[in-house]
């Protein structure tokens, strides 16, 4: 995404949204410049390697960001007429760029973000839908399932950390929520817990969203096993355990070619 404009935004309000996810809203006036509708789709941060760089005094137009961090994140919420952008993050504990800058983040500071990226939306006109995600897809979940139509039927799978973690989701009364609560990130119960659910009737929709293994999994579930038509079908690792997102970009690429 590195032609994607780069905007300078401003740390404008961050809380606790629940024990592991963090809730931050950004601001700033090349916000307007977003499209309609980007909601779902990602912005990257771009961090610098050397530890923390004031950002404030400079110009992302002109500065070189070459070597800088990029790290994906959903945008959950855009307010165009206040010119705020809502992030949510998960409290993942492993260290890395995104998330040592969203623990030290506060008020007043400043942030570069690249983007806004495509939204990966399911296909709408389909039967039934089956959507499912960890904590790092939540966010773009939920932008997901406030956007299917209001009669859709279904089946959301989420996996959480503890069970305050829960939200309370937008969507159609006829998409069946299960939350799964499973404080061990080392060994997903997502796949078990998508397989367990009921399938839809008719020609069904899947987007998912979790980490590489799962993810995996999961492909091999809903292609190999139901059958799905790709073009029926999203599905994204977000993190790999014990990766990098640079080491899980390139797990991607080295997966796709052989
Ligand atoms: C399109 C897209 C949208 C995304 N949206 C969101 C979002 O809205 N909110 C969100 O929280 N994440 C989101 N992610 C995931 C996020 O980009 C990764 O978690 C990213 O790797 C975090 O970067 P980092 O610098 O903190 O850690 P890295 O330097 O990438 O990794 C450091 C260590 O942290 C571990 N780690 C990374 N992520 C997690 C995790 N979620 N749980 C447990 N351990 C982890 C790694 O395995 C590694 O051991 C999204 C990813 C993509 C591709």
């Amino acid at each position: 995404m590195a032609q994607r404009p780069v905007h300078k935004l401003v740390v404008e309000d961050k809380r606790r949204l629940t024990p592991n996810m963090l809730r931050i809203a950004l601001s700033g006036a090349s916000l307007g410049d977003f499209p309609e509708g980007c909601e779902g789709g990602y912005i990257k941060l771009v961090l610098p390697r050397a530890g923390a760089v004031d950002v404030a005094p400079l110009d992302p137009a002109t500065a070189d960001l070459g070597d800088w961090v990029r790290r994906s994140y959903t945008i959950r919420a855009l307010d165009r007429e206040h010119l705020r952008l809502t992030l949510d993050f998960v409290v993942q504990g492993h260290g890395g760029y995104a998330s040592d800058w969203v623990g030290a983040a506060k008020e007043g500071d400043h942030v570069l973000v690249a983007g806004p990226g495509p939204v990966k939306a399911p296909a709408l006109d389909a039967d039934g839908f089956f959507l499912a995600s960890d904590m790092a897809g939540l966010p773009s979940l939920s932008v997901q399932l406030e956007r299917l139509p209001r009669d859709a039927r279904g089946q959301a799978v989420v996996e959480v950390l503890e069970a305050g973690d829960e939200q309370a989701l937008d969507g159609p009364s006829g998409v069946d929520i299960t939350w799964i609560v499973n404080p061990d990130v080392m060994h997903s119960r997502l796949p078990e817990a998508v397989r367990a659910r009921p399938w839809p009737s008719g020609r069904v929709s899947m987007w998912a969203a979790c980490e590489f293994q799962s993810m995996k999994q999961l492909r091999s579930y809903f292609f190999e096993e139901r059958k799905l038509d790709r073009a029926d079908c999203y599905l994204s690792s977000y993190w790999k355990l014990n990766a990098t997102d640079e080491q899980h970009k390139l797990a991607k690429r080295q997966e796709a070619q052989g």
